[in-house]
Order: structure tokens, then sequence, then C-alpha cells
């Protein structure tokens, strides 16, 4: 049985729990750019979403999550599907 609490997610929930807020959790459709099909809009969205990411307190957190979840979608960390 998996401990809850070591999952990729679970540490990654703590991290965010132990800060407060993130940049993502005030629109967090930003960080999908997958969901805007207009490529200008699309890269703006991703210039916005690095930017945010590149403030965050848990980015390093964040990065190491979306390596071991293997996320398929959005930006995490900074990062694109294809760049972690
Ligand atoms: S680094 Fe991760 S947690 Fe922080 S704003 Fe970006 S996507 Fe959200």
């Amino acid at each position: 049985m998996t401990n809850r609490r070591h999952t990729p997610h679970q540490k990654l929930q703590d991290s965010i729990n132990q800060v407060g807020s993130v940049p993502c959790m005030a629109a967090p459709q930003l960080f999908f750019p997958e969901d805007f099909p207009e490529k200008d809009t699309r890269d703006h969205v991703i210039r916005v979403a690095r930017n945010l990411c590149n403030g965050c307190p848990v980015k390093e957190q964040c990065f190491t999550y979306a390596v071991e979840a293997q996320e398929p979608y959005g930006i995490w960390a900074g990062t694109l599907p294809g760049e972690r």
C-alpha cells in the first residue's frame, strides 16, 4: 500500500501548505496553454505563466513533482511538457 504522504503530489502540496499560497492558485487557467488554440494568445499565456513560476517559492519542489509524476500537460515550474 502506498503511503499517501510520500506521493509526489502530496510532497508538493506539503510545500505549498508551508508557504501558504503560490502564484498559480490565482489564475490556474494560465498554466494550461494547451487550452488556448490561437498561437499568439498561447505564447502570451506561456510567458505570463513562466514569469509567475519564476517568483514562486516552491518552484524547485514543483519541478520535482512534474518530473516524478510525468505531468503530460500544463506548465509546472515554468516548464512545458517537452522541457521536463
Ligand atoms: S512553480 Fe509550480 S506551484 Fe509555483 S506557480 Fe509555477 S506551477 Fe504553480
